[in-house]
């Protein structure tokens, strides 16, 4: 970050436009009583302006409106949170990981213990990925064959097996509202024989976990399919068109924020993600930053998930409307200020630049909670915004203001 960068995060901010800081709370589906519940898999498409567009889906955990940003817990806990803390920064859908939940603390024992919702008591809407992509990343420990994947955990080196029947398994274990099937997500450089390998072996796990859906999910635990191909756009059309007709309750593109540069993956979902079926939700797995999150509602994408507002927050990076602020920076030592003055969160109603930075150097617990509530809370923040100017007719708009914030304060590398 250069000085320059620096000085405009640390200047007093303008007043805000009420328009572009709603409560990420307020007025979510998941709050209002006189919601009657629908079925599971129910997909209403509420607003449009262009291919972006504002739907609600419903789970058994209640429903989700979209777009939506999903904070993950890994674990089965968003780090540091309560499940109250959640909902009041607008969480209303919370991303676990199947590979850690399976060996840690084991998906039969989460299942005996009256699934993950009771376990970690988060009343709302949990999605699972399948594993893959974190076995795909054990370099060196895994073994891909047509069937399946052997592989040793890093936790302590055992054998297990991976297979399109066995995630669903885990996942029909673990009791999550959303389920995702076994894919290949090769590396963003990967070649074109790698890629097309991938796509195969992808449609053809995906064909059999839409045999095995019926038998091996509850009734009202959906499940979503993974369109892969990378960046090329005709592999990823061509894998559309296989994917398109099975019987999954929304369609994900996988392998995408895998090291491939950033424009081209903003091209890729622009190309791909308005010819995605429109009546079912569309979700970009493992993005990403407020311009990914922009550059994905106006493609018409509907659910993204990212470690980055958590995992920043820990690391003292938060973030504002006037760009990133380090709460390491010596020029905070004696700042009184909020972490951003025009930010309605608890963090920033309560405590001080000066304080953080003091927490954050002594090495308290606070310190990672109250910076990621704030981070959670602008990310939910930037959604609303778009969430509510397509209900309201303004997308354009505000898609513009957003973009002009994105320029002055968080450029594209
Ligand atoms: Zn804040």
């Amino acid at each position: 970050m250069t000085i320059a960068d620096q000085e405009a995060v640390l200047a007093d901010p303008p007043p805000p436009d009420p328009a572009l800081r709603p409560d990420p709370a307020e007025g979510l589906p998941a709050t209002d009583p006189t919601l009657a519940r629908q079925a599971p898999g129910r997909f209403e498409v509420l607003a449009t302006a262009g291919p972006a567009r504002a739907a609600r889906l419903w789970t058994a955990h209640g429903p989700v409106d979209t777009p939506c940003f999903m904070p993950v817990g890994t674990y089965g806990a968003v780090k540091g949170l309560t499940p109250d803390e959640l909902c009041e920064v607008g969480s209303q859908i919370i991303l676990g990981n199947a590979y850690h939940l399976t060996h840690r603390p084991g998906a039969e024992l989460v299942a005996k213990l009256g699934g993950l919702h009771s376990l970690i008591s988060w009343p709302r809407a949990i999605l699972t990925d399948s594993g893959g992509f974190q076995v795909f990343s054990l370099r060196g420990l895994q073994t891909i064959d047509d069937q399946g994947v052997d592989y040793r955990t890093h936790f302590d080196g055992s054998y297990h097996r991976m297979t399109p029947r066995s995630v669903l398994e885990n996942q029909a274990r673990l009791g999550s509202d959303i389920c995702m099937v076994l894919d290949h997500c090769p590396p963003g450089a990967a070649d074109a024989a790698t890629m097309n390998a991938a796509v195969e072996r992808t449609t053809a796990w995906a064909r059999e976990a839409a045999s095995l859906r019926a038998e091996v999910l509850a009734p009202e635990q959906l499940c979503f399919g993974i369109v892969q191909g990378g960046t090329d756009l005709e592999l990823r059309a061509a894998h559309l068109r296989v994917m398109a007709p099975l019987p999954f309750d929304g369609l994900a593109l996988g392998g995408l924020s895998v090291g491939e540069p950033i424009p081209a993956m903003h091209a890729t979902m622009a190309a791909v993600a308005p010819t995605m079926p429109e009546d079912r939700p569309r979700y970009v797995m493992g993005i990403g930053t407020p311009a990914d999150l922009l550059a994905a509602v106006r493609a018409g994408v509907d659910m993204f998930d990212c470690v980055m507002p958590t995992r920043h927050a820990r690391n003292a990076q938060v973030f504002t409307w006037q760009g990133r602020l380090n709460l390491r920076w010596a020029a905070l030592r004696d700042d009184p200020r909020p972490i951003d003055p025009t930010c309605g969160c608890l963090t920033c109603r309560r405590f001080s630049r000066a304080y953080l930075r003091h927490l954050g150097r002594m090495g308290e617990a606070l310190f990672a909670r109250l910076a990621t509530l704030h981070n959670l809370f602008f990310f939910h923040q930037w959604v609303a915004v778009l969430r509510r100017a397509l209900t309201g007719g303004t997308f354009d708009a505000a898609a513009s203001e957003l973009s002009a914030v994105i320029t002055r304060h968080y450029p594209i590398k």
